[in-house]
This record gives C-alpha cells, structure tokens and sequence, in this order.
C-alpha cells in the first residue's frame, strides 16, 4: 500500500471521483487537510489576503487552498489530499513567477507556500551548503556569509524565492564564471506526487535530477537543495557606464559589438548586461584587477563609442547590494509588487537582419513610449561562458549556448495594465523574429510569458529537450498532480 492510500485509509477519505463538483471537491480538500493538521490560511484572512497578492499585480489566481507547511511530512500530507481530491497541486516559494505560476498560473490549485523552509546550513569543510527552497536570495547570501563568509551563484534581485530560481536556472552577475544557480546544485530533497521523500542527485534517480534542474515545478515539491559554495571574491570591479544610442544605427552597432564581445573574447571573469531603456547603461561586475579590466573593457569601448562610467571597487556584499537595489535582508511578510507584461528570448546569434530589426523597433516604437519600459540583455553565453561550458544534455536548462538573455519588461507605476499595450512587447519579439527566418529562439520560463499557449511554451522554454521531459514525467507524475498552464506535461 503506498503512502497515499495509507494516509487517506487512516483519514477515512474515499478517492474523490472526478465527477464530483468544484465545491465538494474543496471541501473534501479542506477536510482532508484539516485531519492531516497541515497547516492552512483561511480564506479572506488578513495572511491569506497578503500571500495571494503575486509579485506581478497583474496576473492574480484564487487558490483551492493554501498550505503553509512546517514538516516534510506536512508537505506529503498536503501532496496526498491534493491528488486524492483531483485538485492540482502547486509549490510557492518566493512568489516571483511573472506569470505567478507559484499561484498555479489559474485558479482553483492547491498552493503549497514553502516560506517555513529557509534555513541554511553551510558545511565550510566540504565547500557546500543545504539551503531551504523557501528563503530569498537576499537572506540566503546574508546567511551563506555570515556562516564562514561562503556564496553561491544566484540572481540579482534579493526578493526572488531560492525555489522558483533554482529549478528554471538562476542567472546572476557571477554566473558566467560560477554558472547558473541550478548548474550548483548537488543534491535535490523532493516530495512526489505519490507523497514519499526521494533524494535526486547524480547518483540517485539521475532522470529526475537531470529533470528537477530546468523544469523542477513539474516534478515535485523540492523541500530542500544541496548547492557547491565558494568563497567570494571580495575586491569586485563594479562599473556602469551611460550609453545614449541616437539612432537605430548607433544600437544596432552596440549590440553588434557586445554580441561578438560575448561569444568570442569576454572572460568568465567579466559579468555585463546592456540595460536598453529610457536611460540606457552598460553594467556588471569584474572579478579582477583594475588593470586588467582597463585592458579587456578598452576594445570593446571604443568600438561602441562608450565612454566615462562609474568604476568602484566593492566587497562581496556590497556588490550584491549594487545590483539589488535595496537591502539585502527582507521585509516579512514580503510586500513588494510591479504591474508588468514581460517576454524573454535566448538566441544563439542575432544575425545582422535581426539586430537591425530590433534597433529600427525600438526607434520606432519604444523611444516614444512614456511607459516604464526596458529590454536587458545578460551576456549569457560565448565561447568562455561556464554556463556555456557545461555539456548541453547535462541538466533540463535548455539555452546553454544563448548569447544573450534577453527580457523585455513592460510596466506602469500605478494603475491596472492596459490589453491595448501587449502589443508594444509581442511586436518587437515578432520583428526579431520575423527578421530571423528559420531560427527557433527559446525563451526563459523564469520570465514566464502569459501571452504564450501552452504548446508556444514548452517548445520555447524546453527547445530541443520537451519530448525527454514528457518521458520523465510519466516515470515520476504519470497522474499529473503537478501541472500549470505551461509546465511539462501540461
Ligand atoms: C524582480 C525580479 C527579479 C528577477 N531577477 C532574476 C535574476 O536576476 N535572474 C534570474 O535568473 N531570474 C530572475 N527573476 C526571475 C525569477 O528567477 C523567477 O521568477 C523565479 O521562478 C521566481 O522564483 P520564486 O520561487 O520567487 O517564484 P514562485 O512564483 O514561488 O515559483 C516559480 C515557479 O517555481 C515553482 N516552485 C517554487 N518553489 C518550488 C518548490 N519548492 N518545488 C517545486 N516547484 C517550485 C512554482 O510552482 C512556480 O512554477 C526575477 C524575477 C523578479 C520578479
């Protein structure tokens, strides 16, 4: 008998037949976890009100339910009245999906908030850390620091749940030199969808594992990972230089520049993103000596005509700090929140059509834009990149070889999103796109794009490694507990 049919034979619940209504469905669900003492939030409570609110205002969801777990044996207990009752089953960690997939991505999910499960245990001796998937990015490096000054490679901004990140990839301003945030991922301690605990790794259920690191939302409930730290480099070159393009030409030029500076000459120690918006900077980090950036910065400069800049040289945490735009250490309960559309694309190459393409729509239609609009490009990838390095098939994160990451954003600072401004982001991606015949561009699940049907997204978010996933899927959630609008399987 298996962990499910046992919990729900000791609760005395009868499997919920699939004919049962929307409402006696939830009641069971409730029942269910209310004998299981899993801890929930009562609808209409003043906790509830606030954990429903997503990061993105404009795409909101109305939960089945909503566990907040404290023991993995909750979490598996929350997992089996889920599938019992035939109502899909949704991790939360940081909430920061923009297409708040952590709510779900539609009504009606059960939603497992993970927030209890942040703590953060570093072993200094083997170089490794155990990290809660329920902790922000900012409180994870606080804490990683604290503990014998250790660090792993994540994102930017300090709000984002360590869980959401992890599984999809976890891009930050170290990791062409340290890799994604999934490409240091050990070891996986995961709740399924028949409610046991397995651990994931490369030794232990290595399908699974490979699956978890790039599409992880669909597999499990991740309770905990096993990360690679090191110590961090704490004489950081941090720069941002202004860069004012005049005319479609003078961006084309740039991002020619920076593109063949990505793929060809620039070092894993150099960090950069280009920040194209109504005030455009070029920005990152070096992890090196001054000379030496002063050296490899000077070509590329004086190609794209940059000049100036704001140079400092910054300890470990200050260099979080420069990119985070505010403390570290995070406000609970979490409170932050944009109203944004936003889509992603990750070419291998923008050939010189799609490059001109995207200059001549942004002179054409984003200069004009009063919106608070932006198109970053990440220099992802290139021939010194570790993301890059590592061997394509090694973990579910489809875009290794993706020159640049790039996301266009989308938002106004007060008031609802108007539909009659989608227009504006899926133009420009259709420009580059039309200009690029016969090129497939993957896209970032991490910077979900709600505009996309659910076959758009899995073939852009897993080109080339969708069929594999659908494989294990059916090994490790044939019933499908485990699904949203977009995710593998779905
Ligand atoms: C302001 C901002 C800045 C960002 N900066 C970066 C950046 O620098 N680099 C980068 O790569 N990305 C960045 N992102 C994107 C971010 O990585 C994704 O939005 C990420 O998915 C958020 O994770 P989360 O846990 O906060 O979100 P959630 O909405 O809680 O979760 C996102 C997805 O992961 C699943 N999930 C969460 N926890 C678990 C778990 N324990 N087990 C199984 N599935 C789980 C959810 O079900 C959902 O599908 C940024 C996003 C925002 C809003």
């Amino acid at each position: 008998m298996g962990y499910t049919t046992l919990l729900l034979a000791s609760l005395g619940i009868l499997l919920a037949g699939t004919d049962a209504s929307p409402l006696s469905k939830r009641a069971a669900l409730d029942d269910c976890l209310k004998t299981a003492l899993v801890p929930t939030l009562a609808s209409g409570s003043a906790d509830y009100t606030q954990s429903i609110k997503p990061f993105n205002n404009r795409v909101t969801f109305k939960p089945a339910a909503y566990a907040v777990p404290t023991t993995v044996k909750h979490v598996q207990d929350a997992v089996a009245c889920g599938a019992a009752n035939n109502i899909l089953v949704t991790a939360k960690s940081g909430g920061h999906s923009y297409g708040s997939h952590g709510l779900g991505g539609e009504d009606g999910h059960l939603i497992v908030d993970m927030r209890n499960f942040k703590s953060v245990t570093v072993d200094a001796a083997s170089n490794t850390a155990v990290i809660g998937t329920g902790g922000r990015l900012g409180d994870v490096a606080t804490a990683l620091y604290n503990q014998g000054k250790k660090a792993i490679a994540h994102g930017t901004c300090p709000g984002v749940g360590v869980g959401g990140l992890s599984l999809h990839g976890g891009y930050g301003l170290i990791s062409r030199s340290k890799g994604l945030t999934l490409d240091n991922i050990i070891s996986v301690e995961v709740v399924l969808a028949n409610s046991s605990v397995v651990t994931a790794s490369e030794m232990q259920n290595p399908d699974l594992f490979w699956a978890l690191r790039g599409a992880g939302s669909a597999f499990g409930i991740v309770t905990n990972f096993k990360f690679k730290t090191f110590t961090p480099p704490e004489s950081n070159i941090v720069f941002q230089y202004g860069v004012n393009p005049s005319s479609a030409s003078q961006l084309a030029t740039i991002i020619t520049a920076l593109q063949d500076f990505s793929r060809n000459t620039q070092p894993l120690e150099m960090n950069m993103r280009l920040f194209l918006a109504s005030y455009t900077t070029l920005s990152g980090v070096y992890y090196g000596s001054r000379a030496d950036f002063d050296k490899i910065m000077q070509p590329l400069l004086s190609k794209t005509g940059i000049s100036g800049g704001q140079i400092t040289t910054n300890t470990w945490i200050n260099t979080l700090s420069s990119f985070a735009y505010g403390p570290l250490q995070q406000a609970t309960p979490y409170d932050t929140h944009e109203t944004f559309f936003s889509k992603s694309l990750m070419p291998e190459l923008l050939s010189p059509a799609a490059i001109t393409a995207l200059a001549n729509y942004w002179n054409a239609n984003a200069r004009s834009n009063s919106r608070n609009w932006y198109l970053l490009f990440d220099l992802h990838g290139g021939k010194n990149s570790a993301i890059t390095q590592i061997p394509s098939n090694t973990t579910a994160y489809a875009h290794r070889n993706a020159v640049f990451k790039m996301q266009f954003y989308d938002r106004v600072n007060s008031g609802a999103y108007n539909s009659a401004w989608f227009p504006f982001l899926n133009g420009w991606v259709k420009a580059i796109q039309d200009a690029s015949p016969g090129v497939d561009f993957g896209m970032y699940i991490n910077y979900a794009d709600t505009s996309l049907s659910k076959e758009q997204a899995h073939g852009a978010y897993w080109i080339g490694k969708y069929e594999q996933l659908v494989q294990v899927k059916e090994v490790w959630d044939p019933k499908r507990t485990f699904e949203g609008p977009q995710l593998v399987g779905s």
